[in-house]
């Protein structure tokens, strides 16, 4: 009989990890996600990390895992991938396509931060006499964690050790997530079965197919990260935006719309590429201003063949091959030359830029030139963690420090609900309840809080119990 460990995104929302050791003595690690932020919802698409927590020892020797499953390549997901193999990880690392081309983009940036992080508190450090620090992990790490992908194609079965096969199933959370099926043979020739739900996409989110439904399991472990409520998911955020960018238009200035680079971005951009089609778009140049996220939709559209049956034939019809064919207005801004060339853009621009949270990335800089400005917009879209910019903001600060200078808040600033790439509450229920038999059920990637709200309702609703692990737990598949 196989055991699962809980080591992470137990009580919280990142640093997903489960180690599954096999009757045979086989090490299967599903998810070596990166721990990320204070409490936050869906910080999972930056590697705004701040390395809290990520530098204490793996719960186990990395060189005795066999192999590793990722369900997508959210650094949450993903992010310590790196330090695995530097620690003599050496075996597979199966992942769906999109999520191993997606990983090559965002570890090694993250490898990159973590170089540029070391160096500047070593920096800092060396006046003051203090030992230097290593970083997390280096570029080379990442580069090898690129050699031991293993794509495998949706809804292919694969050995991932002798007697355990893997199948991913569309999460339609950002391209290429997936949700894990794991099945393992038993020495009596029986099979028990595993589905790890990853992220599920909510059924709001464009381009996104809707998860897909899977009927048997006998232990289920079901994301939570909206298990409190549910999205208001209709035309009416949609329209909300319009009217925000009237308003701007009318008021003369920029619009600054910070996006976290895989994922959001993506949804912003095609919403906006709606708007323009309808001639609702009043604005005369859309800026992508993300290195990260130029690339990013080039891995989307490669994989377009897995959007939503909807949008596809839509982009079909207009032939629509890449974003800018949608949105002839958007400008790609790759390097800092191009990057700081927006400055000199008063008025009629949306900018999209990184970080999501505005603790970093170039969405900082604009805020130099625009955030002051009583005629700019500062919309957000996301989930803004406690600690970050991007929630003084919203909280209402008079002000913010950027690059030692403070900075008014003069630009009006609104907040967007109904854009989260995550199921709501009512709709993990419904995903949960095609299953046949009523799995073991074991709800993870969730704040505390939240959980306890998703498993009265399981009860309420399916008279369903859920069980809410503790960090270390250990169970029997
Ligand atoms: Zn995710």
């Amino acid at each position: 009989m196989a055991l699962l460990n809980f080591l992470g995104a137990i009580q919280q929302v990142t640093g997903s990890c489960y180690l599954i050791e096999t009757f045979d003595k086989k090490n299967i690690l599903l998810e070596c996600g990166m721990q990320q932020g204070g409490d936050s919802h869906e910080n999972d698409n930056d590697n705004n990390d701040n390395g809290k927590s990520n530098g204490s020892a793996f719960a186990f020797n990395p060189e005795h895992i066999d192999a590793v499953v990722i369900s997508h390549a959210h650094i949450d997901h993903s992010g310590m991938l790196p330090r695995l193999v530097s620690e003599g990880f050496r075996g597979p690392i199966f992942a769906t396509e999109a999520t191993c081309e997606l990983m090559e983009l965002m570890l090694l940036d993250s490898a990159h931060i973590q170089e540029k992080d070391a160096e500047w508190e070593n920096r800092w450090r060396a006046r003051r006499g203090k030992k230097a620090i290593k970083p997390l992990y280096v570029s080379q790490d990442a580069e090898r964690v690129l050699k031991q992908r293993k794509p495998v194609s949706y809804e292919k079965r694969v050995e991932v050790v002798p007697g355990v096969h893997v199948t991913f199933a569309d999460a339609g959370h950002i391209i290429g997530a997936a949700i894990v099926k794991l099945e393992f043979a038993e020495p009596n020739d029986s099979v028990r079965t595993l589905v790890f739900s990853g992220d599920l996409g909510s059924t709001c989110s464009p381009l996104m197919k809707t998860p897909a439904i899977l009927k048997h399991a006998d232990v289920l472990l079901l994301e939570s990260t909206y298990g409190d409520r549910d999205h208001r998911c209709n035309e009416e955020t949609l329209d909300e935006l319009v009217a925000i960018l009237e308003q701007a238009d009318k008021d003369g200035g920029n619009v600054m719309i910070p996006a976290f680079s895989v994922g959001r971005t993506q949804d912003i951009l095609f919403h906006l590429g709606r708007f323009y089609q309808e001639g609702r778009l009043p604005q005369h140049t859309v800026y992508l201003d993300s290195p990260m996220a130029i690339r990013a939709n080039d891995i989307y559209f490669r994989h377009r063949e897995d959007f939503d049956e909807e949008n596809r034939a839509m982009l079909k019809k207009h032939n629509i091959h890449n974003v800018s064919d949608w949105l002839p207005i958007l400008k790609l801004t790759p390097t800092p030359e191009e990057s700081m060339a927006i400055n000199n853009v008063k008025s009629g621009a949306i900018i999209v830029a990184g970080s999501g949270m505005c603790n970093g990335g170039r969405i900082v800089h604009h805020f130099k030139h625009n955030l002051w400005r009583e005629d700019c917009h500062l919309i957000f879209t996301g989930f803004q963690a406690r600690g970050t910019t991007g929630r003084a903001i919203v909280d209402g600060v008079k002000s913010v420090r950027v690059f030692r200078e403070d900075i008014m808040v003069g630009a009006q600033v609104h907040t967007l609900g109904g854009f989260s790439a995550h199921a709501g509450q009512s709709q993990l229920i419904e995903w949960a309840s095609h299953f046949e038999n009523r799995p073991e059920l074991h709800l993870i990637h969730g704040e505390l809080d939240k959980m306890l709200i998703l498993q009265s309702e399981f009860k309420k609703r399916l008279n369903w119990d859920a069980n809410i692990p503790e960090l270390g737990d250990r169970i029997a598949l």
